[in-house]
């Protein structure tokens, strides 16, 4: 995938990418990136079949197995390290899912260590299709909730839609779920309405997005100019409108090492 030409949504074409707004390809795809539907997609560098770069010496070569396979191997993870500066990726691109469907449980902060001690011992049993993710938010003005809870919101790429129905069945195994305040076992969303429920939980302004990352995300990212990747989480939305989930409090799956 080059510069500027991202997919086209029309061909219902999917990339793992990151899971918020503004995450630059280049920084991404060489630390390793785990985004949507990583679990099943394998982090994005293993979806990278070659690169453009340009070494130290000022030399443009172009990496694949074939070619320069150290730098080929080194760039898929390296991150910072990498020596060259990449000035495009070849990317291998997926069909997209059919459905993206989410589960809602919402529970009083009171239920704190009920809801985890479950989470934690259910999550490595969890459906590859399901990114699991349980936060705790301090309200959810949306929900009419404003004292602090613990949000189960889990996105699931599945077909058909019975399939990611019960992909997310074991989210609803909670033995507290009874005295759930909001008790949505699936419902049918999409990536818009996901990236807003994501950025809804960042401070706006110059720098938020750092000051939750801890400064691994440079001052380039504030730059208009640098679009190509926040352009291309965007390209890969559907046009209609967000589903029931869009405004959960997530703000990433508890699985990604983001
Ligand atoms: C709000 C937020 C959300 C995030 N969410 C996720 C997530 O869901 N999943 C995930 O995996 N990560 C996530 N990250 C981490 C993100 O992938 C890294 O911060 C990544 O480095 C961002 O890349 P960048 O190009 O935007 O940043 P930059 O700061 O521009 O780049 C980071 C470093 O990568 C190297 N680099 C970048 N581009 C090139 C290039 N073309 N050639 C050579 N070297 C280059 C440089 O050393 C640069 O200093 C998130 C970060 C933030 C701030």
């Amino acid at each position: 995938m080059r510069r500027g030409q991202p997919p086209q949504r029309s061909q219902g074409l999917f990339f793992p990418a990151g899971h918020c707004e503004g995450i630059r390809l280049g920084g991404y795809l060489l630390q390793g990136g785990y985004g949507w539907n990583s679990k099943v997609l394998g982090p994005a560098c293993e979806s990278v079949l070659g690169l453009e770069v340009v070494t130290a010496d000022g030399e443009q070569i172009y990496c694949d197995p074939e070619n320069h396979p150290d730098l080929y191997w080194a760039a898929r993870g390296s991150g910072t390290g990498f020596f060259g500066v990449v000035t495009s990726f070849k990317l291998r691109i997926y069909r997209r899912p059919a459905v993206l469907g989410t589960c809602l449980y919402m529970y009083s902060i009171e239920l704190v260590d009920e809801v985890y001690t479950w989470g934690r011992e259910m999550s490595p049993e969890i459906d590859d299709r399901v990114e699991l993710q349980i936060l705790a938010t301090c309200a959810y003005p949306a929900a009419g909730i404003d004292h602090p809870a613990i949000t189960v919101a889990s996105p699931v790429f599945a077909e058909p839609e019975e399939e990611a129905a019960k992909a997310l069945a074991a989210l609803g195994t909670c033995p507290v779920v009874g005295r759930a305040m909001i008790n949505i076992p699936y419902a049918p969303t999409n990536l818009a309405g996901w990236y807003t429920a994501v950025m809804s939980n960042y401070p706006k302004g110059p720098g938020a997005a750092r000051r939750r990352y801890g400064g691994s995300w440079s001052a380039a990212v504030h730059r208009a100019d640098r679009d190509i990747d926040g352009s291309t989480a965007r390209h890969y939305r559907p046009d209609h409108d967000r589903g029931p989930s869009g405004r959960t409090c997530s703000h990433g799956p508890t699985s990604s090492p983001a």
